[in-house]
């Protein structure tokens, strides 16, 4: 029965499959990219190391993290007219993500005319449709130009410490080139995908070959560049762990240059079709004002089942969507409805049988192709598109090892090891992903120290505390931008970078204008925020524990654990920025109880 159709049959079959990958260490089982280890995380694309003195200074804002999430912090604060701000950035240039990820083939999937924010502002026309990570890289640094964000930028600097030092009402940050930056306010933004992860396997280190992981591609050793060239990989058999996104583009990008690809695949990733296109500079022309922010708000909408009237961007992203939109206002019309998860499992079985058509349409070998056929409900894992990682199949240097959910076992001198056998190859690539898990000091690796010591650790050691995901009791002046945990995000991650970016520098705006020192949100205002957290809570558990694991669901391990889809505020996205603008409007006096004028007393109320 590798085919079942029916209802029971399927989910007997998603239950085995998902039975066969769920194992007791959970996310434990990685390793992190430290110690022993760091190698993997070392930045291959500095080629001038900086020499700098120490900068010791006082700052109105630091922004630490110079991705999307710091640079629309900043953008947005010289937009309000704070220009006293510093970003501090570990990487040598501007772009977080698209600084790291320069592997062969890399791309965005989510259009990029809704993913790359500001093109209005800066006047960027993304050249396709679902755009290079080189030309989403440029389009970050445009940035960094247009807004005068290099002025203000430490880069190729780490933070070490951040810590609220109460005398002084301000924060107190140090770095790994000695600099001391006292800020009165610290918007944090490392992002979700910052801190590597490897496969927890023996043998990494005794590897004699080439090894390195996705984010750190060795051009040296491929040659070539992200658009492809890796000629140097032509006597090399390659190893490709992994099959998610990252996997998919690496795939088909180097087999047309490497000796030998081989594909070891744990859990197979839905991959549909992505259909990309080269912008129609006619159309992106004629769009008037505003736009951009419009066709946003419509993906969103559109991807959070919130009313949209119609589906503008209609590509593979919004197709799955529309049409549980669909099928739900019909059963709702029916005589006799169902209940809505038996039709959206209805709506999901449909499109997973598609893909995996999709699969036997495309690899003409029938074994592999039922090897990457994925048994799981659609939004298990992150959908992914590619209309050339199915077809890489077909060629006679790619082969697809499949570990049918056991994943790599080791790694010797000469190779690696999967079901007991050896595969001699030169290269192995951790195509593994992120701990996207983690919480923000933990990916910036700094020590973050609130009011009176506080850590984040020990303040969220009973339960998660924040509001909106963005401000914190015992933190005054501290904001999280990008963070999963009781804040909004959605596919298209770029737009809640912007809401809550927009969150952070009203109330800093106001603050420096208002000559207000430091405010800090009340506990009776994290409580509001958790009941309303409670109150709109989707129980995800069922679907969570359904589903195959993956760093959705904390790797199946989601009880009791901020899963990254588990805690956020269930109202989606758009409801979450009209509440926090409505918070800003009045909530503000109500939840903000403690600030200080020039001298660090409490003075009373923020207005
Ligand atoms: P992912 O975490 O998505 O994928 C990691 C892959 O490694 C999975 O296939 C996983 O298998 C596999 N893996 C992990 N451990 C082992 C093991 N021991 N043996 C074999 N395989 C193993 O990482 P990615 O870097 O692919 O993507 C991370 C995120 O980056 C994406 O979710 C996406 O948000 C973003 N991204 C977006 C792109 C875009 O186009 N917008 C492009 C690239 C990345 P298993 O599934 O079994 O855990």
């Amino acid at each position: 029965m590798s085919n079942p159709q029916d209802a029971a049959a399927l989910r007997a079959k998603y239950l085995a499959e998902r039975d066969k990958r769920l194992r007791p260490d959970a996310d434990a089982q990685f390793l992190e990219a430290a110690g022993d280890y760091s190698d993997f995380a070392r930045d291959p694309y500095i080629t001038e190391p900086l020499t700098r003195a120490p900068v010791t200074e006082e700052r109105d804002v630091a922004v630490i993290g110079g991705g999307f999430g710091g640079l629309l912090t900043a953008a947005k604060l010289r937009d309000a007219g704070v220009n006293d701000f510093r970003i501090i950035e570990q990487g040598g240039d501007f772009g977080g993500t698209w600084y790291w990820n320069r592997y062969p083939g890399v791309r965005c999937d989510i259009e990029a005319y809704v993913y790359m924010p500001l093109l209005e502002e800066i006047g960027t026309v993304p050249s396709e449709r679902y755009a290079t990570g080189a030309e989403i890289f440029a389009h970050c640094q445009a940035i960094g130009r247009h807004y005068r964000l290099y002025e203000n930028a430490l880069l190729q600097t780490t933070v070490s410490k951040i810590v609220w030092s109460e005398a002084e009402a301000r924060w107190v940050i140090e770095t790994d080139r000695g600099d001391r930056i006292r800020a009165r306010h610290v918007a944090v933004s490392q992002g979700p995908l910052a801190k590597v992860k490897l496969p927890g396997v023996p043998g990494i280190k005794s590897f004699k070959g080439k090894v390195f992981h996705s984010s750190r591609w060795d051009y040296d050793y491929t040659g070539g560049g992200a658009s492809g060239g890796q000629q140097k990989l032509a006597d090399k058999r390659v190893a490709v762990i992994g099959t998610g996104a990252t996997a998919v583009q690496i795939t088909p990008s180097i087999a047309p240059f490497a000796q030998h690809v081989y594909v070891v695949q744990r859990t197979p990733s839905v991959v549909g079709p992505r259909n990309n296109t080269r912008t129609d500079s006619d159309w992106f022309q004629q769009q008037g004002a505003g736009w951009q922010a419009e066709r946003m708000n419509n993906f969103l909408s559109v991807i959070t089942a919130q009313p949209n009237g119609g589906d503008v961007v209609k590509d593979c992203w919004t197709d799955f969507f529309v049409r549980v939109g669909a099928a739900m206002k019909a059963n709702a019309q029916s005589d006799a409805p169902a209940a809505p998860p038996a039709v959206m499992q209805r709506v999901d079985y449909a499109k997973m049988g598609e893909v995996r058509d999709h699969v036997a349409s495309v690899v003409a070998d029938a074994n592999t192709a039922e090897a990457l056929k994925p048994w799981y409900n659609y939004l298990c894992k992150r959908p992914l598109f590619s209309d050339d990682f199915l077809q890489a199949f077909n060629r006679d240097n790619v082969s697809l090892i499949d570990t049918d959910g056991k994943g790599l076992e080791a790694i010797t001198e000469t190779g690696i090891v999967v079901n007991g056998q050896e595969t001699a190859v030169d290269c192995i690539i951790f195509a593994t992903g992120f701990d996207v898990g983690a919480t923000p000091e933990k990916v910036g690796g700094y020590d973050l120290r609130g009011r009176e010591g506080l850590t984040l650790e020990a303040k969220w050691a009973r339960g998660y505390r924040t509001v909106h995901g963005v401000l914190l009791n015992g933190f005054p002046n501290f904001f999280i931008i990008g963070g999963h945990i009781q804040g909004t995000k959605a596919f298209n991650f770029t737009h809640t970078l912007a809401m809550q970016a927009e969150h952070a520098v009203d109330l800093i705006a106001r603050c420096v204008n208002e000559n207000i020192e430091a405010f800090e949100v009340t506990p009776e205002a994290e409580l509001r925020w958790l009941a309303e957290i409670e109150a709109k809570q989707l129980d995800q558990s069922k679907f969570n524990e359904d589903c195959t694991p993956g760093f959705l669901n904390n790797e199946g391990n989601f009880r009791g654990k901020a899963t990254f889809i588990g805690v956020t505020y269930g109202g989606g996205p758009l409801a979450w920025e009209r509440l926090a603008r409505a918070w800003r409007a009045d909530g503000v006096e109500r939840d903000v109880a403690i600030t200080y004028a020039r001298t660090p007393q409490r003075v009373g109320q923020f207005s």
